[in-house]
């Protein structure tokens, strides 16, 4: 590879480096495969750094005086400008040279000062060597990150960062506009598309990025000004350019306002559940507050995936405190806070001067993003899905190396997403995949199939999405799984499960599944052809052409084995009850044609690739055939049984 250029998100709570080559952007982990690197540095007695990331976020609590966390908060600012955050940091913020804000540290030769560039540099040096463990080179430029509200000075604070960290800022791009990116805004209208009557109209996205400890929102547009007249669309591609694309239109936020809040209602909400069961002269140690907020933050994490978690607090002389919180009372707890993010949303569409359906995209960033009442809450304001596929903490950083990949040339062998290179479906009973989208269809598109259980009383239904040309799901890429819960329980066959797959005009895919009599819903976003180069889309393709043969086999005795178990259970059944209405030779008969099937089975479960499935299906339709009897006594029976209650009011018919 030639000479790398990383992009780093550097956050205020977390800061990410991700990479960008042939094969799409990734994430780089460290040793501990960890992705998030706390953007915490904690000095020691002699003011020497002793550990970065995660270790001193731990250490926080034992050194609160000489572990920095919140750097980015000081960073570019004068010292008077952070008046009102003394107090909120438990380190001694001071003025430095000039009236700079700083950070002053204790040590045994007495205090000293520190920058939070310095401190931002400890985290970029980590964020350097982390990539070039990847890279296995060295690594000297990259793209940094910023919120889109930073001034000059913050901006240039930043690069001096990443100067003593070694690094080369090639460029600093706005937060927002590099969530953008992630999500290809910006490059789905690449080759080809330019002409489209739309492309000419400017696209309208707001960033809603909801942290830990502060809340930003970005309106951008997106013009294309700046590559008309360039002859052709590709120039959007080329880096000098790309960055004009997005236009900052306001921005608005709040910066003491993130998922710490949220963390703090849960806590304030045992606590007093504690001091009205124990008195209100509870007074909690310091290392008791910080581990009730771990909890705290576990348990408002559990609730985004589960309906409800269970909270056990015990402190001491046997006094404990049990309850299980749900869903539904968390979300009333955050109501203010989520009220809050879109009181900021409304500022900030009032001061770009465009109403909420001005909006085309909505982009959500940010670990509280995961949080389905915010989603709900975002949705209701905008009025349309906001893009969700991405992970919420990597978007910005994956975003950063999309830009350094378009600054360093290298995105011109990537995918466009005109059409979808490859087909999307869903997997069936038995591991076969049901197309849905086929390959080559323009986006956006749109497709819909119904699907019903497989086994009576079924209440859950996995969706499992998959990306490819073969027929078999171990053949093809899985995107992504969900499941549809509480399905009423019904027969099998009996529920209308709906899938619908939607490839919207970015090639985001948003797979959604609905049972009809209930009305239950379920859905997922993702990026289907990320990492996909044409290359490899190509190998997709000639693989399945060379398997087409076997695996169409496959899927055939798949369905047939499907069907045929069916078939034995219900003859099976039917047998018990009619068994003795039919003659011994009859019977035997049947026997022997099931017992035969059942082999065309086990054979099948064996390997199915060298089951004659000519055979096997004629043996199903044999034995459907030779059964007919079975159902023919079945139905008299069932006939008797209801002559039998109409008795005795009514005269009997004559058999
Ligand atoms: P920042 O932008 O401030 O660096 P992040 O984007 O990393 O912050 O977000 C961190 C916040 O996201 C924390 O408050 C964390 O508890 C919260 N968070 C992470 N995952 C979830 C989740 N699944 N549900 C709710 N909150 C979450
Ligand atoms: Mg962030």
């Amino acid at each position: 590879m030639p000479e790398p250029i990383v992009g780093i998100d550097l956050g205020t709570t977390n800061s990410l480096v991700a990479i960008c080559d042939a094969a799409g952007p990734r994430i780089l982990t460290d040793e501990d495969g960890e992705a998030l690197l706390p953007s915490v540095v904690r000095f020691d007695e002699r003011g020497a750094v002793t550990v970065v990331g995660r270790a001193a976020r731990e250490s926080a609590v034992e050194f609160p005086l000489a572990t920095v966390y919140s750097a980015k908060r000081l960073m570019g600012r004068s010292a008077a400008e952070l008046e009102s955050l003394r107090g909120r940091l438990p380190y001694r913020v001071v003025a430095g040279p000039r009236g700079v804000a700083a950070i002053e540290i204790p040590t045994v030769v007495g205090p000293r000062v520190i920058t939070p560039q310095e401190v931002a540099a400890h985290v970029l040096e980590r964020l350097r060597r982390v990539a070039e463990r990847h890279l296995g080179q060295s690594v000297q430029r990259a793209v940094i990150t910023v919120p889109a509200y930073f001034d000059d000075a913050q901006r240039q604070a930043t690069r001096d960062a990443a100067r003593i960290a070694g690094l080369e800022a090639v460029r600093i791009i706005n937060e927002p506009t590099a969530a953008s990116l992630a999500y290809g805004l910006g490059h789905a209208r690449r080759a080809g598309r330019a002409d489209l009557a739309d492309a000419s109209k400017p696209e309208r996205i707001a960033v809603f990025d909801f942290g830990g400890g502060t809340f930003d929102v970005s309106i951008l547009e997106l013009s294309r000004e700046s590559t008309a007249g360039q002859g052709s669309a590709d120039a959007s591609l080329s880096g000098e350019r790309s960055g004009e694309l997005f236009q900052v239109l306001s921005t608005a936020g709040d910066t003491a306002l993130g998922g710490d809040d949220l963390d703090r209602a849960i806590i304030d909400l045992l606590v007093g559940e504690l001091q009205a069961r124990f008195g209100t002269s509870i007074e909690l140690p310091p290392a008791a507050r910080q581990a009730l907020r771990r909890f705290a933050e576990g348990a408002k994490v559990a609730l985004s995936s589960q309906e409800s978690t269970r909270l056990a607090i015990s402190i001491g002389e046997g006094r404990s405190h049990e309850r299980v919180l749900t869903r539904d009372e968390f979300e009333r707890l955050a109501a203010p806070y989520i009220e809050r993010t879109l009181r900021c949303c409304r500022r900030a569409l009032t001061d770009a001067g465009l109403s909420p359906e001005a909006i085309d995209r909505v982009v959500m960033v940010g670990g509280s993003t995961r949080i389905p009442a915010v989603r709900t809450a975002v949705e209701g304001l905008f009025g349309t899905r906001p893009y969700t596929a991405l992970d919420p903490d990597q978007v910005v950083a994956l975003g950063a190396a999309v830009q350094a990949a378009i600054i360093a040339g290298q995105r011109r062998d990537l995918l466009l997403l005109d059409v979808v290179p490859l087909s999307i479906g869903i997997e069936t009973v038995g591991g076969a995949v049901a197309k849905l989208v086929m390959k080559n269809s323009t986006i956006p598109t749109r497709a819909t199939e119904m699907f019903s259980t497989s086994v009576d009383g079924q209440v859950n239904v996995r969706i499992h999405v998959l990306q490819g040309e073969r027929e078999l799901v171990q053949h093809c890429r899985s995107l992504g799984q969900f499941d549809l819960q509480g399905i009423p329980p019904m027969p099998a066959g009996i529920p209308q499960i709906e899938v619908e797959l939607l490839v919207d005009q970015n090639g985001v895919l948003e797979v959604s599944a609905v049972e009809r009599r209930s009305g239950k819903r379920a859905s997922i976003q993702v990026v289907p052809s990320y990492g996909l180069t044409a290359e490899e889309v190509e190998r997709i393709e000639r693989e399945s052409f060379a398997h087409a043969r076997t695996d169409m086999h496959v899927h055939r005795v798949i369905d047939l084995r499907v069907n045929s178990n069916l078939d034995l259970m219900w003859i099976a059944a039917a047998l018990e009850r009619v068994r003795g209405e039919l003659e011994p030779t009859l019977l035997a008969d049947i026997e022997s044609r099931m017992g035969a099937l059942r082999g065309f089975i086990a054979a099948a479960d064996r390997d199915a690739v060298s089951v004659d499935a000519d055979a096997f299906y004629a043996a199903k339709e044999s034995l459907d055939r030779a059964s007919v009897p079975i159902h023919e006594a079945s139905i008299r029976q069932s006939l008797q049984v209801s002559t039998d209650m109409r008795s005795p009011h009514q005269p009997q018919s004559e058999a």
